[in-house]
């Protein structure tokens, strides 16, 4: 249901190669041919549609929100040039928003898989007997756009530190009925402890990974799973364990992870971890994280030791590959950011996007993205 909208006619430096090309949008699609009639769209550098890997369109600080504000968070994503969005779990249907053409993609992962009072309040599916994650991962596999979310670490107060959630052998056979439906699975982990089992069980994607050693780290990489750091989230550890004083072992364990997150980060991307952008938008965590932040994530993940071009690619082509959305080819759908300067010189361009082209329709850059769109806290 791709609208009527202006041929439109590009040049400027395709990203991630680099050539300078001209390419034509027709019929909500890219075009390496001209096409006539066109009209000139001012050039500069041409990004495939941004990514954030790891979002929640649907909740914010609070908890759920309507769908209409899940339609504003979207917008705010869109205008920052996110245009494909990896939801990593909401209790809100969002398939509305999906029939939305001037709305990103989003690809669903339906609700997170927790168990009684080990996950934030409101948001995940409570299991009682973590024998029953096999069947609630076939539901969710059934209701979502190829991912299930998994919580695989959270604080156990009775122990007064992280903990796994779930036992190996029931990991085991939960990921095995992801893959047979034909899901990938993501696994939110702090600390250490979880990540053997998860990993032995197969997931396809570590979500913060602030626990993760040399050992996992190599295995990650034998394996080829993902990790998406969420580096603005783990930013907010200090936080945390200010506010987790009845805890003092977890307090401590989130400031040791929060000491080492960034070497962390670099070690994996050095051994070859595939590593992807994703703000954890909506997310309480400390203040709370606000949606539009793509390029903080970026810029983070630069700092951690991620060279620039990679860290870009992490929220743009490299991304899109991993989720199975092509760049700027000939007959894909026109999703791609325009900048007026090169984001792979500064990456803080990226704040500043000039258009955004969204199944082929111009939208006008959201202006200036700066760190300051955080919400208020839910306590
Ligand atoms: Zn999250």
């Amino acid at each position: 249901m791709t609208q009527a909208s202006p041929a439109l006619h590009l040049t400027g430096v395709t990203l991630p190669d680099g050539v300078t090309r001209d390419l034509w949008v027709s019929a909500g699609r890219i075009s390496v041919d001209p096409v006539p009639d066109a009209r000139p769209l001012p050039g500069g550098w041409l990004v495939p549609g941004l990514v954030d890997a790891h979002c929640h369109i649907g909740i914010d600080p609070t908890g759920p929100v309507p769908v209409a504000e899940a339609a504003r968070q979207a917008e705010i994503e869109r205008d920052a040039g996110v245009l494909l969005v990896r939801d990593c779990g909401v209790p809100v249907d969002t398939r509305p928003l999906q029939a939305r053409d001037d709305l990103p993609r989003i690809i669903r992962s339906g609700r997170h898989l927790a168990r009684r009072r080990r996950y934030l309040r409101d948001l995940g599916l409570e299991l009682d007997d973590p024998a029953e994650l096999p069947a609630a991962v076939a539901a969710q596999a059934a209701e979502g756009d190829g991912w299930v979310k998994l919580v695989g670490d959270w604080i156990d107060r009775e122990a007064g530190d992280l903990a796994p959630l779930w036992p190996d052998d029931v990991l085991a056979e939960a990921v095995a009925v992801a893959h047979r439906a034909g899901a990938r699975v993501n696994a939110h982990v702090f600390g250490e402890d979880a990540l053997p089992g998860l990993l032995a069980a197969g997931v396809d994607c570590i979500e913060h990974g602030t626990g993760l050693t040399d050992d996992t780290i190599d295995q990650m990489a034998r394996q080829g799973t993902a990790l998406v750091p969420t580096l603005i989230n783990t930013a907010e550890f200090l936080t945390i364990a200010d506010s987790a004083g009845r805890f003092p072992r977890y307090a401590a364990h989130m400031r040791a992870l929060h000491a080492r997150r960034l070497s962390t980060v670099a070690a994996a991307a050095e051994a070859g971890v595939p590593v992807f952008a994703g703000t954890d938008a909506g997310s309480s965590a400390g203040e709370g994280i606000g949606h539009g932040r793509i390029a903080d994530e970026v810029i983070a993940l630069a700092e951690a030791g991620l060279p620039r071009e990679q860290a870009l690619g992490a929220a743009s082509w490299a991304a899109r590959d991993w989720l199975g959305f092509p760049g700027l080819v000939d007959g894909a759908s026109a999703d791609l950011v325009v900048y007026d300067e090169d984001p792979r010189t500064d990456l803080a361009v990226l704040r500043s996007p000039r258009d955004i082209v969204l199944r082929g329709v111009v939208h006008p850059g959201g202006g200036r993205f700066k760190t300051s769109t955080r919400r208020p806290s839910r306590d």
